[in-house]
């Protein structure tokens, strides 16, 4: 499943294929939609929100598209009408006279008038979007220490996007790690200084990851492992998907669990 990063790249690249101009057709697979189709045609796409992992595709005419991709659904730009060889069913697509963004498998799509969209079930109880310039580590760090959050394990709340959007599953392991904290520990179990860390480690490496395509690692500790020929996949992460090999800190191998039947990945000594 994407990630807030992962989200926010892609609908970085749907807006630029498509805000600012004005459709030439509009397509909804799902009949309750299909009246929209008329409305939204010949209108100019102001801009591309996202909201954790949904995303919220603005019209001039006050009307927007709430869509959210859950497991299976997929955007795709083309140029326009150069439609892609898949057998997955297309639920959206929108097109104007350069480009087509077509969603592809998606089931949660609807239309949102202005004044629905702070209302809307989902966009109402999602947390704070890391991603947005304008949230602060201090912020985060209350939000750690919030009554709602406070009592829970840290390997629960860092998946809920209620607590904070945009963090999925390697962003919580990386997290938890940089922090030095233990995933099962709540935040009330932190010193406040360990609190402080989860909060700069949450901010810092989401929007390190939206910045670099999803590398999470020490940026110059990269650059030494690409040098020594490493891939990708070996260099992206500090602990996540690197079960047995050495912590790049004390050594020693790091360790997956499953928390919440999702992979998690530790080191036992950084992280008491
Ligand atoms: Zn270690």
């Amino acid at each position: 499943m994407p990630e807030g990063p992962e989200i926010r790249l892609a609908a970085d690249k749907i807006a630029k294929a498509i805000v600012g101009r004005p459709t030439t057709e509009i397509f909804f697979e799902f009949p309750q939609l299909k009246g929209f189709e008329k409305r939204l045609t010949g209108r100019t796409v102001t801009a591309i929100e996202t909201y954790g992992k949904a995303m919220l595709t603005r019209f001039d005419n006050e009307l927007n598209i709430y869509s959210h991709n859950q497991l299976y659904g997929i955007w795709m730009v083309r140029k326009a009408y150069d439609w892609p060889k898949t057998t997955r069913s297309l639920r959206l697509a929108i097109h104007n006279e350069k480009h087509s963004a077509l969603l592809y498998s998606a089931s949660d799509i609807e239309i949102l008038e202005d004044w629905e969209v702070p209302e809307h079930r989902f966009i109402r109880k999602i947390g704070p979007d890391l991603l947005d310039p304008s949230v602060t580590v201090e912020q985060v760090a209350l939000r750690y220490m919030d009554d709602r959050f406070k009592r829970r394990r840290l390997a629960t709340i860092l998946l809920d996007q209620g607590f904070l959007a945009g963090i999925g599953n390697y962003l919580r392991s990386e997290i938890l790690y940089v922090a030095g904290v233990h995933p099962k520990k709540r935040a009330i179990d932190c010193t406040p200084e360990q609190v402080q860390k989860l909060a700069e480690a949450s901010v810092m490496l989401t929007r390190q990851s939206y910045e670099t395509k999803g590398i999470t690692n020490d940026l110059a500790l990269v650059k030494r492992l690409k040098a020594e020929g490493l891939t990708r996949s070996q260099y992206r992460h500090y602990v996540f998907n690197r079960e047995d090999k050495p912590c790049y800190d004390c050594g020693r191998p790091i360790v997956k669990e499953m928390h919440g039947s999702r992979r998690l990945y530790l080191c036992p000594v950084c992280q008491p």
